[in-house]
């Protein structure tokens, strides 16, 4: 997971970055243009130029019409191999200037088209890093061409510039692996700090506070879709018995165990579960009616007893449920109180089961 949310981040800088670097690179192409106006082909150059304009404007569509797309994450992947692909394509449309701009007789075009190839891939040091098999492909793109012309056609001076654009290379390239994994370790402490925010330190499922703000976006899409949402409140029965005859510690890991076998029992991914409380654990079930919810309670509350068999003493929990299609009225912590007003109904009735509130 934290693979693709690393990756959504590099494609929504490299998003960002992508119009103003297309712009940068079309001035240079200009400028180019106007350099070689006066001693190539004017046909050569324009075929150059239209092809890179035409290019760009593709690469601006589609990075704009990636712009929404990239909320979900899901399309991040697409986006990236897109990306990808139009930057590669543009390399070799520059990686060709290093051959049509080449003018035998004049070493200071040589020098010129040579010196503005390695601005360009300097350039794109501070952004294309990211991604760093494009930034390789471009950089060799680029330096390639144009370092081969020097070596092969110059002698004297312009046969140093090629082997400079040799070392070039070598650089850049150290530049951009160390670039790629700076952004990388930062991204990945980042995603690390964030999960250890979110998550409870004992039972490692989310804590009170991040539920907090799940349940409130969970009630804010079922209310704006109108569709049902379930919240189920559980609670491991004489826990504080078991605190006191077999201590601490082993109440510490029999709140651990239930956890994780709570975990173990809901499936689908927009389902979530956070310690609520002390002993007291919340899920809520996206899109769950009543009888599914009732059925999915009860699964549950059957697993811990069974799964219990196994651990350091005999468990079991009630659990309280409720499910609604949320009006502009509810609140997340009406939702809750309904719940805990059914918990409280299981364990009035005798604990170790389910119990619904019915509106
Ligand atoms: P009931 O069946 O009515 O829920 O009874 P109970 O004993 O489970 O409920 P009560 O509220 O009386 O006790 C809850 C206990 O949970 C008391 C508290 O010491 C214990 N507890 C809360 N958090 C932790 C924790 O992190 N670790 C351990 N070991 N115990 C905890
Ligand atoms: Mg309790
Ligand atoms: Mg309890």
């Amino acid at each position: 997971m934290n693979k693709l949310r690393i990756l959504a981040i590099k494609a929504d800088f490299a998003r960002k970055q992508a119009i103003p670097d297309i712009l940068a690179n079309l001035v240079n192409a200009l400028i180019l243009v106007c350099a070689f106006w006066p001693v190539l082909p004017h046909h050569k150059l324009l075929i150059w130029f239209a092809t890179l304009f035409l290019g760009s404007i593709i690469r601006i569509l589609i990075s704009c019409s990636m712009c929404k797309n990239l909320i979900h994450i899901k399309s991040v992947k697409k986006w990236a191999i897109t990306y990808g692909i139009l930057t590669c394509a543009f390399a070799l449309v520059w990686g060709a200037s290093g051959v049509v701009f080449f003018v035998p007789d004049s070493i200071g075009h040589q020098l010129f088209i040579s010196i503005l190839i390695c601005g360009i891939v300097a350039g794109s040091v501070s952004s294309l890093p990211v991604f760093l098999p494009v930034f390789y492909f471009f950089s060799f793109s680029l330096m390639l061409p144009v370092t081969i012309m020097l070596l092969l056609n110059g002698n004297g001076l312009v046969f140093y510039m090629g082997i400079l654009c040799i070392m070039f290379i070598l650089y850049i390239s150290m530049a951009g692996y160390k670039s790629h994994s700076i952004i990388v370790d930062a991204l990945s402490s980042r995603f690390i700090h964030e999960d250890m925010a979110r998550t409870d330190e004992l039972t490692q499922v989310m804590n009170r506070r991040a539920f907090n703000e799940t349940l409130l976006k969970e009630v804010g899409i079922a209310k704006r879709n109108k569709r049902l949402i379930t919240f189920i409140l559980c609670d491991i029965d004489h826990f504080k018995q078991i605190n006191d005859t077999y201590g601490h510690l082993i109440g510490d890991d029999i709140l651990k165990k239930t956890a994780q076998t709570l975990k173990m029992s809901i499936r689908r991914p927009s389902d979530t579960v956070a310690r609520f409380g002390g002993e007291e654990f919340a899920i809520i079930l996206a899109e769950t009616d009543q009888d599914g919810a009732k059925h999915i309670a009860e699964t549950i509350r059957a697993n811990v007893e069974k799964e219990s068999t196994n651990w350091e003493t005999k468990a079991t929990i009630s659990l309280g449920v409720y499910t609604c299609i949320p009006d502009q009225e509810t609140i997340p912590e009406k939702i809750v109180h309904k719940a805990d007003q059914a918990l409280y109904n299981a364990k009035d009735k005798g604990r170790n089961q389910v119990q619904i509130f019915e509106d």
